[in-house]
């Protein structure tokens, strides 16, 4: 489990960036939502951003598939969030992986300006391949933690979003009907299937 860094209130500010990232179903959003609500609890002020592209279930929060949820706002494109992080100590990034490469310097910029940025998303698409801008972020990034769904088929830790559908666009958002966690066997089983 993630523990955060305590820093006396006499300390200068200082930031760094966490990357929380997993196949779907591997509770990303749940733990992005633990550390969030422990950083409200300490009082911080937080600010929680996803990409305007993903609406699923609520317009303006940050919802997991347990229905624990957190106030967030939709932004078109990450150079929103540095004009909207104004006076906060800790900012929330959800499903990354679908913003624009601009926010690599939008991350470090709030980092390096004292505050702690947590980011959460899909570090490889349907195809395995990764995702967007999901490299970048857990090269630069003070901690990673890599979280694991179950696999489906076999039991053991899945980190493949198998795709269900024969749907070949990247961005397919949806959830249990499109995608099961896959190991990675299971996955190349289902890969030597179909070709
Ligand atoms: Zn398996």
């Amino acid at each position: 489990m993630f523990v955060e860094n305590t820093f006396k209130q006499t300390d200068k500010r200082r930031g760094w960036i966490e990357v929380i990232c997993g196949s779907m179903f591997s509770g990303k959003t749940e733990e992005l939502i633990r550390r969030l609500k422990r950083a409200q609890f300490a009082r911080l002020n937080v600010e929680i951003f996803k990409p305007a592209i993903d609406t699923r279930y609520d317009e303006q929060k940050v919802v997991s598939h347990d229905a624990n949820s957190i106030q967030s706002t939709a932004v078109p494109s990450s150079a929103n969030i540095l004009l909207l992080a104004n006076n906060v100590d800790v900012v929330g990034i959800d499903e990354a992986q679908f913003f624009d490469q601009g926010l690599v310097e939008v991350c470090n910029t709030l980092a390096n300006n004292g505050v702690r940025v947590i980011i959460a998303g899909l570090d490889m698409d349907y195809l395995g391949n990764p995702f967007g801008v999901m490299p970048q972020l857990m090269a630069v990034a003070e901690f990673v933690t890599k979280v694991h769904a179950i696999c489906v088929e076999c039991g053991h830790l899945a980190h493949h979003s198998y795709r269900v559908t024969g749907e070949s666009k990247i961005v397919l958002l949806g959830e249990t009907d499109k995608y099961k966690p896959l190991c990675r066997y299971c996955y190349q089983n289902h890969h030597a299937q179909s070709s």
